[in-house]
């Protein structure tokens, strides 16, 4: 069975950034996870939530609905602070998804890269370097000794993926995205999917338009970087994340 692990910000991240290759590698049989770090509560767009905790409950709720369409096998939302996880503590966040990967031991790891992703947005960067570490140091017996145990074991994850993309959206901050060497096709249904699973997060209605129409316009396919390889090689354009993988 291959496992396929994605580590995001906040709700709707998952949809907007992953959907299209959660679901594709769910209907191929795969087993996959998401790991939210935020609840997604310092969001503009609220939904009538009168609190930050109203918000995050409202946002749970439509990350597990947009889980369940993408055939997601465990999603999960920590509790970390929307738009301050560059203010967290960095050995202990790493240490939190050490544990994590090393429980659900996946052969893939996709997250976003350090760039932020067509957002910019810092959240996303932090992500991006919990989860780089969580993977490298996953695999090794002398990062976070004190987790191992009989039943809690190294685990080396075998590639890791930044999403990427080859358009940036208008009037944002700049952001130099890594080159693509994965390109899944999603078909029309996959790409219709993927939006109605980023519509599962009806608090961010007023996002709904852009999304759709920069979805629509760049055709059904997601993009990806190799990031880390256990087996290094040249690289060559892929069209399957778990490519010489090992299961
Ligand atoms: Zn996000």
């Amino acid at each position: 069975m291959l496992r396929l692990l994605c580590i995001t910000a906040h709700p709707d991240d998952e949809a907007g950034g992953f959907g299209g290759s959660l679901l594709h590698y769910a209907r191929r049989g795969a087993e996959t996870h998401v790991i939210c770090l935020t609840p997604g509560q310092a969001a503009t767009h609220r939904r009538g939530a009168n609190s930050d905790e109203e918000l995050a409950q409202i946002r749970r709720q439509e990350f597990a609905e947009s889980c369940s369409l993408l055939g997601v096998t465990s999603g999960i939302v920590l509790n970390y602070p929307d738009a301050g996880l560059d203010r967290q503590d960095f050995y202990l966040t790493v240490a939190d998804l050490t544990r994590r990967v090393r429980e659900i031991r996946p052969h893939v790891i996709m997250t976003m890269g350090p760039d932020g992703s067509i957002t910019a947005h810092p959240d996303h960067s932090m992500v991006s370097i919990f989860g780089t570490m969580a993977y490298h140091w996953a695999a090794r017996t002398n990062r976070f000794p004190e987790q191992l145990q009989p039943d809690l074991t190294p685990h080396r994850t075998q590639k890791l993926y930044y999403g990427t993309a080859m358009f940036a959206l208008r009037d944002r901050q700049p952001v130099s995205l890594p080159p693509y060497t994965a390109i899944i096709e999603l078909g029309k249904e996959g790409l219709e999917a993927k939006i109605a699973a980023f519509k599962c997060h009806k608090s961010q209605a007023p996002l709904f338009p852009l999304f759709e129409q920069t979805m629509r316009g760049r055709g059904a396919q997601e993009l990806f970087h190799l990031a880390a390889s256990s087996a290094p090689k040249k690289m060559e354009m892929e069209t399957d994340l778990f490519a010489g993988v090992v299961e």
